[in-house]
C-alpha cells in the first residue's frame, strides 16, 4: 500500500490511497483543475481513479468532489448524513457508507468509525490491503473510545494538529469561531494530538505524518513538536503535510 497527500489545510484537502490497481481519492477540497495538477505532480492521471470517499461535508473535503465525480465517472462514497447536507451530491454514483461496518473499493479494504466534529454524519478512515493498516484522522474536536480502538496498532497514522491553543486564543478569530474551532465539535489542537498519540500502541508505525494545520492558528514546527513527543521518537522522523505540496508517496509494507 502506498499513500500521498495533494494538499492539507482549511483550503483543501485530498489524499490519495493506493493498493495494487486500486486508487482511491479521500476527500476532494480543491478545484477539478486544481486536482488535475495535484494527481499529476504525484505520476496520477486523473481517470485511473476509482472512487472518492467523502469525510464529511465541509467546503475544504467536498468542493471538487460533485465536478471530479461527473469528469471521471467516479463513484462517491458518504453517508447518508454527508449526501443529505452537501452541497453538490449530483455525482456520477453515489455509495452509502454506514459508518459502523468496513465496506470494499477494488483491493482496498475500507473501516470508517464516526467522529465528534461539526457536521451532519461525518466519519474518518482506517485503509487496509490486509496486511497493513494506514490510518487518516482529521477534522476532530475530541477523542473518543472507540477512536482510539479504531487507531490502535497501525502500521502509518496521519493525524491532524490543527491549532496551537494560545495562538488560537490569542489570534484573530472571532470569539465565536475560536468557540467552534477548540469546541468538542471542532478540530484538534497539538495537545490533543500527542494526548491520542500517547494512548495508542506505535510499535508498527512506519510512518506518522501530521496534517490539517492551521496556517493562521499554528506553526509546523509546534505540531511537529507534539508528535514526536506524542510518539516518543526522533523530530526527523515525523512529516508535515503541507497546504500546498501535501506530500509525496509513502510506502507502507
Ligand atoms: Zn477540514
Ligand atoms: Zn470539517
Amino acid at each position: 500500500m502506498r499513500f500521498a497527500s495533494l494538499g492539507s489545510g482549511s483550503k483543501g484537502n485530498a489524499t490519495l490511497i493506493e493498493v495494487g490497481k486500486t486508487r482511491v481519492l479521500l476527500d476532494c477540497g480543491f478545484s477539478v483543475k486544481e486536482t488535475e495538477k495535484r494527481l499529476l505532480r504525484l505520476g496520477c492521471e486523473p481517470d485511473s481513479l476509482d472512487a472518492v470517499v467523502v469525510t464529511h461535508e465541509h467546503g475544504d473535503h467536498v468542493n471538487g468532489v460533485g465536478r471530479l465525480s461527473r469528469k471521471y465517472k467516479l463513484p462517491v462514497w458518504l453517508t447518508v448524513g454527508t449526501n443529505e447536507v452537501a452541497k453538490d451530491t449530483d455525482f456520477n454514483q453515489t455509495c452509502f457508507i454506514d459508518p459502523h461496518s468496513n465496506f470494499e473499493i477494488g483491493d482496498l479494504s475500507l473501516q470508517p468509525f464516526p467522529v465528534p466534529h461539526d457536521a451532519r454524519e461525518p466519519c474518518q478512515f482506517v485503509f487496509s490491503d490486509g496486511a497493513v493498516r494506514l490510518g487518516i484522522l482529521s477534522d476532530l474536536g475530541r477523542v473518543t473510545p472507540h477512536v482510539l480502538s479504531s487507531l490502535d496498532s497501525l502500521d502509518a497514522l496521519m493525524l491532524e494538529c490543527n491549532y496551537d491553543y494560545d495562538m488560537l486564543m490569542e489570534g484573530s478569530y472571532p470569539y465565536s469561531l475560536k468557540k467552534r474551532v477548540s469546541g468538542d465539535l471542532g478540530h484538534l489542537d497539538n495537545k490533543q494530538s500527542e494526548a491520542i498519540l500517547k494512548k495508542l500502541d506505535l510499535t508498527k508505525l512506519q510512518h506518522l505524518i501530521g496534517g490539517h494545520v492551521s496556517e493562521k492558528n499554528n506553526l509546523p514546527e509546534f505540531a511537529r513538536q507534539a508528535l514526536y513527543r506524542g510518539a516518543n521518537c526522533e523530530s526527523e522522523w515525523i512529516s508535515m503535510a503541507s497546504q500546498e505540496n501535501g506530500f509525496d508517496w509513502r510506502d507502507v509494507r
